[in-house]
């Protein structure tokens, strides 16, 4: 590894990761996976050092099944922190457990079953925020803003998650300006934390660091206050980190195992393996607070409620004997 010392001067020296395979990666898995089952990914990650887990979606379970078990994940967490001999919870008070929120509803449902974190999604694309929450824009951020103040009273952590925010499955690219204007928007209702979601994996380089600066540059909002969720489907999320870090961006999710992807681009891969983001971060002399060896385990865990061959790297380089055919 080098030397700190000589990393450019705008990359930073630590990053967040946020795993988000408990949710984003197993929720379009065609298999019926337990409470445990996702609760067990969750510890691994959490003894791994990961900071952040979205551990679960408040969402209507004819739309997505996998997610039906979302009060029960909920109230799990509360069980697993107090587990005996567990550490997770309990030494380490920054580890923080979010879930997806599509609605107020969804929202309320989540503080019933004890989330202390939420992430509500809208998109920068009005076609995909019809096509995938049932309403235009205007009117998830008419829902946000309730969802803000209640958020608020309750003391309960708000990201607001962009999808599509670089480029649209149903619209193509999507102008930086567009980004900005959402996210000035979300800023504006005192939402803490923005996600910035490649989500159908077609973004490039160059369209993520403008649409980072151009949202840098139209709110309020600080580089320490974005994350950037990237998909894989054109084999551009490890570069898009680096567009990413480059224009100051410390916190950015990933899917243990690289499970998951994007519902509305066939065949796509999926999410940024967090393996390798971890890899890549220490490569480059980041540090992350994971330890690359415990997150592996809880990759090859993952893996194994794949319906798909292994989307990552690190998993075939660093534990090769795992894809021996038998
Ligand atoms: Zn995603």
């Amino acid at each position: 590894m080098r030397p700190t010392t000589q990393l450019p001067r705008r990359l930073p020296r630590r990053v967040e990761i946020v795993e988000v395979g408990p949710r984003d990666g197993l929720q379009n898995e065609p298999r019926a996976i337990s409470t445990a089952e996702k609760l067990e990914l969750v510890r691994l990650a959490l003894e791994a050092g990961v900071g952040a887990v979205q551990v679960t979606a408040f969402v209507h379970p004819r739309w997505v099944p996998q997610m039906a078990d979302a009060e029960e994940v909920g109230r799990g967490l509360g069980e697993l922190a107090r587990r005996p001999g567990d550490e997770v919870a309990r030494d380490r008070p920054a580890v923080r457990c979010s879930a997806l929120v599509p609605n107020l509803k969804g929202y309320q449902r989540a503080v019933a079953a004890g989330v202390k974190a939420v992430d509500y999604v809208l998109s920068a694309s009005d076609a995909f925020n019809r096509r995938n929450l049932n309403q235009s824009i205007a009117e998830s951020l008419r829902e946000l803003e309730q969802v803000a103040r209640a958020a608020a009273d309750d003391r309960v952590a708000l990201r607001a998650d962009i999808s599509a925010a670089f480029h649209s499955p149903f619209e193509g690219a999507i102008a930086p300006a567009r980004l900005a204007g959402v996210a000035r928007q979300a800023a504006s209702l005192g939402v803490g934390e923005v996600g910035l979601s490649d989500t159908d994996g077609f973004a490039d380089p160059l369209a993520v660091g403008a649409g980072v600066e151009a949202v840098l540059a139209g709110t309020s909002l600080q580089v320490e206050q974005l994350a950037l969720h990237l998909h894989d489907t054109c084999g551009r999320a490890i570069a898009n980190v680096m567009a990413g870090l480059e224009v100051g961006v410390r916190r950015f999710d990933a899917s243990a195992g690289g499970l998951g992807g994007c519902p509305y681009s066939p065949g796509a891969s999926g999410n940024l393996a967090t393996e390798d983001l971890v890899l890549l971060l220490h490569d480059l002399g980041i540090e992350t607070g994971i330890d690359l060896d415990r997150m592996l385990d809880a990759a090859a865990y993952a893996l194994q409620f794949s319906a798909r061959p292994y989307q990552g790297h690190a998993l075939r380089v660093k534990r090769p004997e795992l894809f021996r055919q038998a």
